[in-house]
C-alpha cells in the first residue's frame, strides 16, 4: 500500500502489519480529539487488523508465517462454534428485498471475526489507559467514554450506497457492509451492551449466549 492509501492490512505469510499515513486522520484517528474516540476509531482498526492474524485463516498460519497447525483439537473446536454465531448472524441479514438478497455469512466470516476482535481488544486496551487517567472519564456531551468508543466506531462506517453497489459487494466484498459492521458487529460485543444499558427488547439487544466470543 502507498502512503496516500486510506487501508491497512496484514499479512499472515509475513506476519506483517501495516497502516499507511493516510489512514491516520479523520474519522479514523485525531490527535486533537477525545481519546475514547481515537480507541474506537484507529484502535479498533489495528485491532481488527491484529485479529486476522487469528481469524479464521489466520489461525492456520503459525509464528514463521508457514501453513501449520499449531492448535489444539478442543481450541479449534470452539473456534469453529462461536464462528458460526458469526457465520449464521451476518448470513440472516437481508441486505436488499429486490432482487432479495441476503449477506454472505461464511465469505465475510474473517473480516466479522477481526471486527469482532478488534472491538474487544481495543475496549480492553481503553480500560487500561482509564486506570492510568489517559483518557477523559467525564461525560462529554452527555456520553461516557464507553460510548464515544462505540459512537466513534460507529461514525467509521457511516455511508451512502446505492442498491447496485449492496449487490455488487454482497458477491464479492469479504467485509461485511458498513451498516452490518455497526448494526450486526456491536449487539455480539458486550461492551457495547453494558455501554448503553441495552435490555431485552430493545431492538440492538442480543442474548449473552448468541453472541460470539473470540478474542
Ligand atoms: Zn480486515
Amino acid at each position: 500500500m502507498t502512503p496516500q492509501t486510506v487501508n491497512a492490512y496484514y499479512n499472515p505469510t509475513t506476519n506483517e502489519i501495516c497502516f499507511p499515513a493516510a489512514i491516520l486522520q479523520p474519522p479514523f484517528f485525531n490527535m486533537h480529539a477525545d481519546e475514547a474516540a481515537n480507541y474506537g476509531a484507529i484502535g479498533v482498526v489495528i485491532g481488527h487488523e491484529l485479529t486476522h492474524g487469528f481469524d479464521d485463516q489466520g489461525r492456520n498460519y503459525d509464528k514463521d508465517g508457514n501453513l501449520n497447525d499449531w492448535w489444539k483439537e478442543a481450541d479449534a473446536e470452539n473456534f469453529k462454534q462461536n464462528s458460526q454465531i458469526l457465520v449464521d448472524a451476518f448470513g440472516a441479514v437481508k441486505v436488499l428485498d429486490e432482487p432479495e438478497t441476503y449477506a454472505n455469512g461464511e465469505l465475510t466470516l474473517g473480516e466479522n471475526i477481526a471486527d469482532n476482535g478488534g472491538l474487544h481488544v481495543s475496549h480492553l486496551a481503553m480500560q487500561n489507559a482509564i486506570k492510568k487517567h489517559q483518557v477523559n472519564k467525564d461525560q462529554m456531551d452527555g456520553f461516557t467514554p464507553e460510548q464515544r468508543f462505540f459512537l466513534a466506531y460507529a461514525a467509521v462506517w457511516a455511508s451512502n450506497i446505492r442498491p447496485e453497489a449492496i449487490l455488487q459487494l454482497t458477491q464479492m466484498d469479504v467485509h461485511s457492509l458498513g451498516r452490518n459492521r455497526v448494526n450486526i458487529a456491536l449487539p455480539q460485543v458486550t461492551e457495547f451492551i453494558d455501554a448503553f444499558g441495552i435490555q431485552e427488547g430493545d431492538g440492538m439487544w442480543l442474548a449473552p449466549e448468541k453472541r460470539a466470543l473470540l478474542w
